[in-house]
C-alpha cells in the first residue's frame, strides 16, 4: 500500500476529449461460442469440451453440445486451454503506476502533479493486469479521486483495463511533518469521530464503491505496523460506509489495528500479520475477508533498489514475509475466508496472480487458491452474481490458461493465453511464448 502523498499545487484542469477512441469499446453485440478443453466454473464443476455461449457481454449457457450453438455465432476455438472465470484482484493502486523510465526512482516519478498525465500512463497497468487474467480489481487508494477518473474511462470503452471498484481517498490520520508554506494535504485525513464521519460521506459523494481505511502505519519499505485509529474512530467509518450500503476494507500492519478493525465490523482486513487467536477466531466467525498481500513485499525486496528505498530495506522486508505468511497459514487453517489482493502499484502490475502461489504455499490447494481470487473475490466485493463464475447470467469475463490450474497454480501466474472481459477479448497471446 502507500500513503497519499502530499498534495503539490493543484491545478485546475479542463481535459476535453475531442475524440473517441472507438477501439477501446467493446463492440460486444454480437453472440460468441467459445470452445474450451476444460473449464473450471468457480461454481465447483470442470466441464470437458466446454461451449460457452456469450451474448453481448453476459453468459447466456454453458454446453457440451455443439449442436446447441445459436445459427451465426462466432465461434472462438480454444479447446487447447483450460477456462476460468475472470480473475479479481481485491487490492491494487492502479493510477500509481510507473514505468521503467531508466535511472528515475519511482517514488520520484510519483511527483508528477497532473492527474491526466497519470491516468494516462496508467493505462500500460491497466493492459498488463488483464494480461495476467485479472478482469476485476478493487483499487484501495488514490489521490485526487483519479481511480474515479479511471474507473469511469474504462466502463465507458475510452481506456482498456479491468473493471474497477474504487474507494477515493483511503482514510489516514494526520501523518504530514510541518512544512512551511506547503498547502496541507486534501483528501482522506480525518482525526476522531466527526472527521472520520465526513470523510467517508465526501468519498462516497465523490463516487467511491468502497470505503478504505488506514488503520496502521506500515507502507513501502515500513513495516511497522501501529495501530492509528482508535477502536471508536473504526466503528464510525464502518457504520456509516455500511449505512450508504458500502464495504469497507481496513489497512493494519500489525495486530492491534486488525483486532480493533475486526471488532468494528470491517469486511476485509488488509496485510494484518501477527494476529492473535482470538482476532483469527473472530474472524472466522463474523465471515471477515483476510486479504494478506503477501506477495507485494517480496516485490519491493526485487524491486526497491529501482523504487528508491533507503539502504537496510531488503531484510526488514525479508524478514517480514514469513510472519505475514505464517498468520495467512494460522488464519486459513482456523476457517477465515480469503480474498487475493496484490497490493499492485509502481511497476507489479501483471504480478497480481502471484499472491495464489503463497495461498498453496499457507496451505490451500489451487482451486481453493482460486476461490480467493473468483466466488470470494466477487463475494468481498458484492457482486457474487454478477462476477468471479461462469454461468448463465454472469458477465462475460473468461481466461483462458495453458496446462492444468488445478493440479499446479503456477499456470494462472504464468500461462495465459487470451481474456474476455464483458464479452470482448482484450488479450490474445495464443502462439507467444509463456510470460
Ligand atoms: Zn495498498
Amino acid at each position: 500500500m502507500r500513503w497519499p502523498r502530499i498534495a503539490a499545487v493543484v491545478l485546475l484542469m479542463t481535459v476535453s476529449m475531442q475524440t473517441s477512441l472507438a477501439q477501446g469499446k467493446p463492440a460486444a453485440k454480437s453472440v460468441k461460442a467459445v470452445r474450451l478443453g476444460k473449464l473450471w466454473d468457480g461454481k465447483g464443476k470442470i466441464w470437458t469440451n466446454a461451449i460457452v455461449v456469450i451474448d453481448a457481454n453476459k453468459i447466456r449457457a454453458i454446453t457440451t453440445d455443439a449442436s446447441a450453438i445459436p445459427a451465426g455465432a462466432e465461434t472462438i476455438d480454444l479447446s487447447k486451454y483450460t477456462g476460468l472465470p475472470g480473475l479479481i484482484d481485491v487490492h491494487t493502486h492502479m493510477t500509481f503506476y510507473t514505468d521503467e523510465t531508466p535511472g528515475v526512482p519511482l517514488l520520484k516519478q510519483m511527483a508528477n502533479p497532473f492527474p491526466a498525465v497519470e491516468v494516462f500512463l496508467a493505462r500500460k497497468g491497466a493492459m498488463r493486469t488483464l494480461e495476467a487474467g485479472v478482469t476485476t480489481v478493487r483499487d484501495l487508494g488514490a489521490d485526487q479521486y483519479m481511480d474515479i477518473a479511471m474507473r469511469d474511462l474504462i466502463n465507458r470503452g475510452e481506456m482498456i483495463g479491468p473493471r474497477m471498484f474504487v474507494c477515493g481517498y483511503g482514510l489516514y490520520i494526520t501523518n504530514t511533518p510541518y512544512k512551511p508554506g506547503l498547502n496541507p494535504p486534501a483528501g482522506g485525513i480525518a482525526d476522531g469521530v466527526p472527521e472520520v464521519l465526513r470523510a467517508v460521506r465526501q468519498q462516497i459523494a465523490a463516487g467511491a464503491d468502497v470505503i478504505k481505511m488506514y488503520g496502521s502505519t506500515g507502507t513501502d519499505d515500513d513495516i511497522t505496523g501501529f495501530e492509528t485509529y482508535t477502536f471508536e474512530e473504526m466503528k464510525a467509518a464502518v457504520d456509516t460506509a455500511h449505512q450508504f450500503g458500502k464495504k469497507i476494507a481496513i489497512h493494519s500492519y500489525g495486530p492491534d489495528g486488525a483486532r480493533d478493525a475486526v471488532r468494528a465490523g470491517a469486511d476485509s482486513i488488509e496485510h494484518a500479520t501477527d494476529m492473535d487467536d482470538a482476532t483469527i477466531h473472530e474472524m472466522a466467525k463474523r465471515g471477515t475477508f483476510y486479504v494478506p498481500t503477501i506477495d507485494h513485499n517480496r516485490y519491493y525486496v526485487d524491486n526497491g533498489d529501482k523504487i528508491g528505498y533507503a539502504p537496510g530495506y531488503k531484510e526488514r522486508l525479508q524478514a517480514f514475509i514469513p510472519r505475514n505468511l505464517e498468520t495467512a497459514r494460522k488464519a486459513y487453517k482456523a476457517g477465515v475466508k480469503f480474498a487475493m489482493g496484490s497490493d499492485a502499484i509502481y511497476t507489479m502490475f501483471g504480478e497480481n496472480t502471484r499472491e495464489l502461489g503463497w495461498f498453496v504455499k499457507a496451505g490451500m490447494t489451487p482451486e481453493q487458491a482460486l476461490r480467493t481470487a473468483t466466488t470470494n473475490a466477487a463475494e468481498l466485493l458484492g457482486k457474487e452474481k454478477e462476477l468471479g463464475a461462469v454461468a448463465p447470467g454472469y458477465l462475460a469475463d473468461l481466461v483462458a490458461v495453458e496446462g492444468d490450474p488445478l493440479a499446479d497454480i503456477n499456470v494462472v501466474l504464468n500461462n495465459v493465453k487470451w481474456v474476455m472481459k464483458d464479452g470482448a477479448v482484450v488479450v490474445d497471446r495464443r502462439g507467444s511464448p509463456a510470460r
